[in-house]
C-alpha cells in the first residue's frame, strides 16, 4: 500500500525514550514531569470512578469541566468563553490540533508553520491534504521573523500556526510579536492554531501574551492548552481548545467522529479539582527554580545554555564537545555519557546545516537534575576539568 506518510517514522520522543531505557541513561529526552500529579487529584479522578462516572461523557466535553476552563481563563486573560459554544474537552493538545487542522483545512491550501515544529503538526497539514510551508526561527533566538512570514503568504495560505511559549525554542511572544501576528492574521482574512500548552510555564516575570486576550484575533483562530503540562500528567491525554462558535461548530464536527469524548472520570475529577485549586499561578516560579538550578549544575560543562525564557525545555549548544551531527550526538550521549537528550534537526523538514543544538527537559527532580548535570560536566572533561 502507498504510504499517505511516506517520511514518517517513530517520533524522536520515542527513539530517545527507548534509547534511555536501553542504555539505563536519565531521560532528559521526552517532555514530562518525573514526578506525579497532586494526591488530591489523583484522588479525585479515582473517586469519579467510584461514583459510577464511566460511560461517554458529552461529546464536547463534561460540561462542568468547561466551565471551569471558561472560569481559567477568564481569570487569566480577561475573557470568559462560553463553554457551550467556545469550549471544548479534547484528548490531549495533540487531538486538539489534529481535528483544528481536519476542520481547518482543504486539500491544497497552505498552512504556514514556524521551525522548529512541534513534530505533530506537519503530519496533520498532510493528512488533511495541506501543503506544509515552513518559515524558520531566527537563530540562536529563536524568535519568529514577522517579515518572512508575511513574505510567505500566498493567496493560498489558509492557515498559520504559531506555538508560544515555544517547543523547543523555549522563547515567548513579546507585545511586539503579537503585534505583528495580529496584523498578517486580520490584513490577510488568515486564520490562526495557536499552540499555548505551556502557558503557565514562562520565566522572569514575563507575562503570557495568550491569543484569546484579544477579541479580534481571537475571531480567527483556535487555541489548545493541555491538562497535562498545568497538572503534570502528560499521561492522561486530556486537553481543551478553545474557538469562537462558528470555528468550534466545524471542530466538533470532526472531533466527533476523530474521538467522539474524552476519558469521562478524568473530566470529572478534574472540574472538581479546578473548582478550588489555582495551581496554575506557582507553576512558572516552580520551574524557573528547575531552570536555575540545573543550568546553575551545567555551568561548568562544555554546554553552552542559550535563553530559555518559557517550557520545561532548555537548548544546549554543544559545539564545544563535539562536531557531529546532532541525532548522532544524542544516541552516543545516551549511550556513553548515561543522559538522554533531544536533537533539534527532526523538528525541521531540513534542519538548518551544522546546528549543533540539543534538548533537555528539566521538569525533573532536583535529585536527577543533579545526577544528569555531574554526568554531563564530567563527559565535557573526561579527564577532570
Ligand atoms: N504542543 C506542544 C508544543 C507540545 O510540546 C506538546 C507536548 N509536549 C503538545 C502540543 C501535545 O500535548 P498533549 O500531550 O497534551 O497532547
Ligand atoms: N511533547 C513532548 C515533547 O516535546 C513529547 C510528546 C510525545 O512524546 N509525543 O517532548
Amino acid at each position: 500500500m502507498t504510504s499517505k506518510l511516506p517520511d514518517s517514522g517513530p517520533s524522536i520522543f520515542a527513539v530517545m525514550t527507548a534509547a534511555a531505557i536501553e542504555h539505563k541513561a536519565i531521560n532528559l529526552a521526552q517532555g514530562f514531569p518525573n514526578f506525579d500529579p497532586d494526591p488530591r487529584l489523583r484522588h479525585l479522578i479515582a473517586q469519579a470512578m467510584e461514583d459510577g462516572y464511566n460511560q461517554y461523557a458529552p461529546m464536547p466535553g463534561w460540561l462542568p469541566l468547561r466551565e471551569a476552563v471558561a472560569d481559567k481563563i477568564g481569570r487569566c486573560y480577561g475573557r470568559v468563553p462560553d463553554p457551550a459554544s467556545e469550549v471544548t474537552i479534547t484528548a490531549g493538545a495533540t487531538q486538539g490540533l489534529y481535528a483544528a487542522i481536519q476542520a481547518m483545512v482543504h486539500p491544497g491550501d497552505e498552512v504556514i508553520l514556524l521551525e522548529p515544529a512541534y513534530d505533530s503538526y506537519l503530519p496533520s497539514i498532510l493528512l488533511a491534504g495541506g501543503v506544509p510551508v515552513p518559515v524558520p526561527l531566527s537563530l540562536p533566538e529563536f524568535r519568529v521573523d514577522w517579515d518572512r512570514v508575511r513574505k510567505s503568504v500566498t493567496p493560498r495560505t489558509r492557515l498559520l500556526i504559531t506555538n508560544n511559549p515555544h517547543n523547543p525554542g523555549g522563547s515567548v511572544f513579546t507585545a511586539d510579536d503579537l503585534r505583528k501576528l495580529r496584523d498578517i492574521v486580520l490584513e490577510n482574512r488568515l486564520l490562526l492554531l495557536s499552540d499555548e500548552v505551556y502557558e503557565h510555564l514562562i520565566f522572569d516575570d514575563r507575562p503570557h501574551l495568550s491569543v484569546l486576550a484579544d477579541p479580534d484575533l481571537f475571531a480567527r483562530s483556535m487555541v489548545t492548552f493541555s491538562f497535562g503540562k498545568t497538572f503534570h500528567a502528560t499521561g492522561w491525554k486530556t486537553g481543551y481548545i478553545v474557538a469562537p462558535a462558528s470555528l468550534t461548530s466545524e471542530f466538533r464536527k470532526v472531533h466527533q467522529f476523530n474521538l467522539f469524548s474524552v476519558h469521562t472520570p478524568s473530566q470529572v475529577g478534574l472540574a472538581r479539582y479546578m473548582e478550588d485549586q489555582r495551581v496554575w499561578d506557582e507553576l512558572g516560579a516552580f520551574y524557573q527554580a528547575k531552570r536555575d538550578f540545573f543550568l546553575g549544575a551545567l555551568a561548568g560543562s562544555a554546554f553552552r545554555a542559550l535563553p530559555c525564557q518559557g517550557t520545561y525545555f532548555a537548548l544546549l549548544d554543544y559545539s564545544a564537545l563535539s562536531d557531529e551531527n546532532d541525532r548522532t550526538f544524542c544516541l552516543r550521549f545516551a549511550e556513553e555519557c548515561g543522559v538522554a537528550l533531544i536533537p533539534i534537526s527532526p523538528f525541521y523538514r531540513e534542519a538548518p546545516p551544522g546546528m549543533r543544538i540539543v534538548r533537555v527537559c528539566f521538569a525533573k527532580t532536583e535529585e536527577v537534575l543533579r545526577q544528569a548535570a555531574e554526568r554531563m560536566v564530567s563527559a565535557s572533561y573526561p579527564d577532570g576539568p
